[in-house]
């Protein structure tokens, strides 16, 4: 793959402290498009798609928004709460708009796992099929999302 320069600003934006503090790539040293490819090939394996769980994550951020920081629970696997943070995040891939910081963090009552996303995050999978960095805070892993889907 080459690097162009569009794609060349998408790296940097990526980068710790450019848009986010922590930045989107995590300790992946794969670029996005490595990355985007290799879960695109983990969505035909697990058979979804990212709509299907960009909108499961939105279903989640709702019921989560209504617990206002408390921990909704959302079935016998999964609880999850909203915590508001003041300010909007633009889009490393430089689309026009911003996005709410307001964190959604779901647990999995049965692992203690954690995952935590904001709309941005949403708007990566739907737009860009980027579940971002292995890693990275935000990492969304296409196979963990599949199982909110699994235990529904
Ligand atoms: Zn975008």
């Amino acid at each position: 793959m080459k690097e162009n320069p569009a794609m060349h600003k998408i790296m940097e934006n990526m980068k710790p402290g450019v848009i986010a503090l922590h930045g989107f790539l995590g300790k992946d040293t794969r670029n996005f498009e490595e990355i985007i490819d290799h879960d695109a090939g983990e969505l035909e394996r697990l058979e979804t798609d990212r709509e299907t769980l960009a909108a499961k994550l939105e279903e989640i951020r709702d019921k989560a928004m209504e617990g206002l920081g408390i921990y909704v629970k959302l079935n016998d696997t999964y609880m999850a709460k909203a915590d508001s943070i003041r300010g909007k995040i633009p889009c490393p891939f430089d689309h026009p708009g911003v996005y709410s910081k307001t964190v959604i963090t779901i647990q999995n009552l049965k692992t203690d796992e954690e995952m935590i996303y904001t709309d941005l995050g949403i708007h990566l999978i739907r737009e860009h099929g980027f579940f971002q960095g292995t890693g990275s805070l935000f990492r969304m892993d296409p196979e963990k999302l599949h199982d909110l889907l699994e235990n529904d």
